[in-house]
C-alpha cells in the first residue's frame, strides 16, 4: 500500500541543509589563516556584530552551543543556588540544563493547549520571592506570549530570557521579532535548527552589563583587554573560528530559509484546508509570523497518526518529546506539580511533522495528500 517515492530531504543530508560556496570559502579562509580559536581571530567577533545588526540589538555574544548560550545568560543574570527559574516542560533539555548547572531550581509552568507555549497565567502563579528569571521558549518557531510575560516579569522585577533556538526570525502577531522582548535572547546553530554550523550558540541583549557578564562567563571570566585577570567564574564556552565563519555564511541565508519555510507552510495549510473529507487534524491557529522549525498539528490520537504517516514515508513525531522535561530522572525534585496540558499534548494531541526549506511544492502536496489518506482510514 505505502507508495515509495523519493524520501523527503532531512537535516542530515545536503538536500535538507542550505550550504553553498560561501560556507566552503569560510572554512578555507579560516584554515588558511591558521587561527582557529575564537579568542584570537576575527570571525567570532564579526558574527556577533552581524547577529546584533540582524536583530537590531546592541550586543551579541557567541558561544559553543544553544545550551551554552542559555547558561551564559543565566550566569550573567546572577542565577545561583536558592534561586528559582520558571520555564516550560515542553522543550529541549538545553532549556533547563543551565538552571541545574547554576545550582538553581527549575519550576515548571503549564503550557497553552493549542500551541504548547507557556501559559502566562501559569507562569505568574509559579512565581515566588525566590524566582530570578523566566525562560520563555518559542516552541517550534511559534511565538510565546512575550508581551504578557514581559509585563509579568517587570511587575515582579525578574529577568525574561527568550529561548529562540527554534524560532530564527519568528515574529509575534504584531510583527515584532521574537528575541527582542527579553532581557536576553538565546539562539542555537545545532544541526537540526533553521541554520547550522554543527553546533554553536548566540545571545543578544541591549544591556551592556549583561553583555559584559555573558562575555566574561563565555571566556573564563577573563577580559583579555586588561591582562590575565579572572574577574568572575567563567567557563570556556568560546565559539571556534571555523564555526563562526560558517555561521556568518548561514546567518546571511536565514531570511531566505525562513521565507521558504513560510511559503511551503502556507501552501501546506491551504492544501490541508481543501482536503475532503477533512482529515481530523488541526493546523496551528497562530500562523502569522511563525518560523516553522517544524509543522505542529493537533490530532485526537497522535500515536495512530505518527505511525500512519511514517509508514507512508512522511517523518512524523508523536508529541515531540517522549515525556515532559520534569519526568526525566535528571530533574527529579524540580517538579512542583503536574502540567496536565503539557502531558495531554505529548501523550495524545500533538503531532509534529519535520519541516524543511528543501521541501519542493510537490513534497508539500504529497505530505498533505498523505495526511488525507491517513485521516480517511
Ligand atoms: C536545540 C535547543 C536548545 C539547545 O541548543 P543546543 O545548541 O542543542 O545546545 C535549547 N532550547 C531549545 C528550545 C532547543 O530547540
Amino acid at each position: 500500500m505505502p507508495q515509495r517515492e523519493t524520501p523527503l530531504p532531512t537535516v542530515l543530508e545536503p538536500r535538507g541543509r542550505t550550504f553553498g560556496e560561501e560556507e566552503r570559502a569560510a572554512v578555507l579562509r579560516v584554515l588558511d589563516s591558521a587561527v582557529l580559536c575564537g579568542a584570537f581571530g576575527r570571525e567570532a567577533r564579526a558574527l556577533e556584530s552581524e547577529m546584533a545588526a540582524l536583530y537590531g540589538r546592541a550586543e551579541a555574544v557567541s558561544s559553543s552551543s544553544g545550551t551554552a548560550a542559555l547558561h551564559i545568560a543565566l550566569a550573567a543574570a546572577g542565577v545561583g543556588p536558592g534561586d528559582e527559574v520558571v520555564t516550560t516542560p515542553v522543550s529541549d533539555f538545553g532549556t533547563v540544563a543551565p538552571v541545574l548547572a547554576q545550582g538553581a531550581r527549575v519550576v515548571f509552568a503549564d503550557v497553552r493547549a493549542d500551541d504548547g507555549n507557556l501559559d502566562p497565567a501559569a507562569v505568574e502563579a509559579a512565581i515566588t520571592p525566590r524566582t530570578r528569571a523566566v525562560v520563555a521558549v518559542h516552541l517550534f518557531g511559534g511565538a510565546a506570549d512575550v508581551a504578557r510575560l514581559r509585563e509579568i516579569c517587570d511587575r515582579h522585577g525578574i529577568l525574561l530570557v527568550e529561548d529562540c533556538a527554534q524560532a530564527w526570525l519568528g515574529e509575534d502577531e504584531d510583527g515584532r521579532l521574537l528575541g527582542t522582548a527579553g532581557d536576553i535572547a538565546c539562539f542555537s546553530l545545532q544541526q537540526y535548527k533553521h541554520i547550522t554550523a554543527g553546533d554553536g550558540g548566540l545571545c543578544i541583549t541591549d544591556d551592556p552589563e549583561l553583555a559584559r557578564g555573558m562575555r566574561l562567563f563565555m571566556d573564563k571570566g577573563w577580559d583579555r583587554s586588561e591582562g590575565r585577570i579572572h574577574r568572575t567564574m567563567g567557563l570556556n564556552y568560546r565559539m571556534t573560528e571555523l564555526v563562526a565563519a560558517v555561521a556568518r555564511a548561514q546567518l546571511a541565508r536565514v531570511p531566505e530559509v525562513v521565507r521558504l519555510r513560510r511559503e511551503r507552510a502556507a501552501r501546506f495549510a491551504a492544501a490541508v484546508e481543501r482536503l475532503v473529507p477533512a482529515p481530523g487534524v488541526r493546523l496551528p491557529s497562530r500562523r502569522a509570523g511563525h518560523a516553522w522549525w517544524v509543522m505542529p498539528l493537533l490530532v485526537d490520537d497522535n500515536s495512530r497518526w505518527a505511525h500512519g504517516l511514517q509508514d507512508a514515508g512522511v517523518p512524523a513525531l508523536r508529541g515531540y518529546l517522549e515525556r515532559p522535561l520534569y519526568a526525566n530522572p535528571a530533574l527529579s525534585g524540580h517538579h512542583p506539580g503536574p502540567c496536565p496540558r503539557a502531558e495531554t499534548l505529548i501523550d495524545r494531541t500533538l503531532l509534529v511533522l519535520q519541516w524543511n526549506e528543501g521541501y519542493t511544492e510537490d513534497d508539500v502536496d504529497r505530505i498533505a495528500r498523505t495526511l488525507g489518506e491517513v485521516g480517511a482510514r
